[in-house]
């Protein structure tokens, strides 16, 4: 889900990315590696996804990690963004916000190409709400 809002808003990224690990020696093991790394940023983003789970052990144990990780990241001044299962209803707002946060700058619009007219797009949700109203008419 994160990795496809990333793949759609054209934002590169790595998955659990290990080649960093040599340069940062806190994530060696694979529990700690970042779900998501932004390399044209240099931005981590953790989808903290299992805060939710109904098993209370492995939430407990979850959460712990998750501490232990973003302690890791603030004092290794690693910037980091989290979301939550909450933030997927609307994740293009959430994770705009939360980029700003960490970035001090908005994200910028990355031009996408559409599949039905061909054109470079900047604002995609716009141009297919456009596409739907052209089809009413
Ligand atoms: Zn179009």
């Amino acid at each position: 889900m994160v990795a496809d809002y990333f793949t759609r808003n054209g934002i590169a990224y790595y998955y659990e990315a290990t080649t960093m690990a040599n340069d940062w020696f806190i994530f060696k093991s694979k529990i700690s590696k970042p779900d998501f790394f932004l390399p044209q940023c240099n931005l981590v983003v953790e989808y903290w996804g299992l805060v939710d789970s109904p098993d209370a052990r492995l939430r407990n144990e979850y959460v712990r990690t998750m501490r232990w990780k973003m302690a890791q990241y603030r004092r290794n001044n690693i910037r980091f963004v989290s979301l939550y299962h909450s933030n997927l209803s609307n994740l293009d707002y959430y994770f705009r916000r939360k980029f700003r946060e960490a970035m001090g700058f908005d994200l910028a619009p990355v031009a996408q190409i559409c599949p039905t007219c061909h054109i470079q797009v900047l604002d995609m949700p716009l141009h297919i709400k456009w596409h739907s109203s052209f089809r009413q008419r």
